[in-house]
């Protein structure tokens, strides 16, 4: 990893001064390319903290616009930008924010076929979008190009964060957590059931913070990156839980990869 000039060396001392991260930690960061899948109310602050770490790279994935229902969770998004699209939006922020770091705007709708090429070459996908026939599209693209998946789901006072790596011979893929029975159900229970504003800026910088952990991972950084572990946080609580997620040897999205 190459050194950070001067200027960057300001804007992220307080990165540099801990331990766990340090000037190597800091380089590390800013030559990642994180994908972000989904930019409603856990996307909101899970790009917020990547881009002020100084992701160097970041692909905002979103086929949505900006409904004036979001603004009580979706962070990156004001009256202004009431009918536009998400992604356009959100790479107008990223790049008033730091235009140091590399963006890409995707407006599309992520499914089986598309997945793939949407996440290749990122070191980790950050999926918090709204519908499971996506997440699971995105589980499987992950797993068959080996690239890391940090999945992210909130719903009234719950949230869910668990990282993936379901292309190792041991760990869980999300399709191993849920099944197969959701692929073609779009279950956006969000209008119905309704969702505590702050829960989804817990849950989605909670999922920044994952995502961190694993791209600081190989240095030692924060640790070990929690693979197959699903933190639920409880909002009323207030608390968190973890539990471990078993690699099912039948699942069609990693059971082959089965140790
Ligand atoms: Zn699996």
């Amino acid at each position: 990893m190459s050194a950070l000039p001067p200027d960057r060396l300001d804007r992220f001392a307080r990165h540099i001064v801990l331990p766990e991260v340090g000037g190597a930690g800091q380089a590390r960061l800013a030559g990642s390319h994180v994908v972000l899948v989904g930019l409603g109310g856990i996307g909101s602050p899970a790009l917020q903290y990547l881009a002020g770490a100084g992701i160097g790279k970041l692909t905002l994935i979103d086929d949505d616009r900006v409904d004036a229902s979001n603004l009580q969770r979706q962070t990156l998004f004001s009256e202004a930008d009431l009918g536009h699209l998400k992604a356009e939006r959100a790479e107008t922020w990223l790049e008033a924010f730091d235009p140091q770091i590399a963006v890409q705007a995707v407006v599309i709708r992520v499914d089986s076929a598309n997945a793939g090429p949407l996440i290749a070459g990122a070191d980790i996908v950050l999926d918090g979008c709204d519908n499971f026939a996506t997440r699971l599209a995105v589980s499987d693209a992950c797993v068959a190009r080996g690239v890391p998946l940090l999945s992210a789901a909130v719903g009234r006072f719950q949230g869910q964060v668990g990282a993936f790596a379901g292309h190792l011979p041991d760990e869980a893929c999300y399709r191993c957590f849920v099944g197969d029975a959701f692929d073609a159900e779009d279950c956006d229970t969000c209008a119905e059931d309704g969702m505590l504003g702050a829960m989804a800026g817990w849950t989605g910088s909670f999922a920044a913070l994952q995502a961190i952990r694993v791209l600081l991972a190989p240095t030692g950084g924060l640790g070990d990156p929690q693979w197959s572990q699903l933190h639920l946080l409880d909002g009323l609580a207030p608390g968190m839980r973890t539990m471990r997620i078993a690699k099912d040897p039948e699942c069609r999205g990693c059971g082959a990869l089965a140790g």
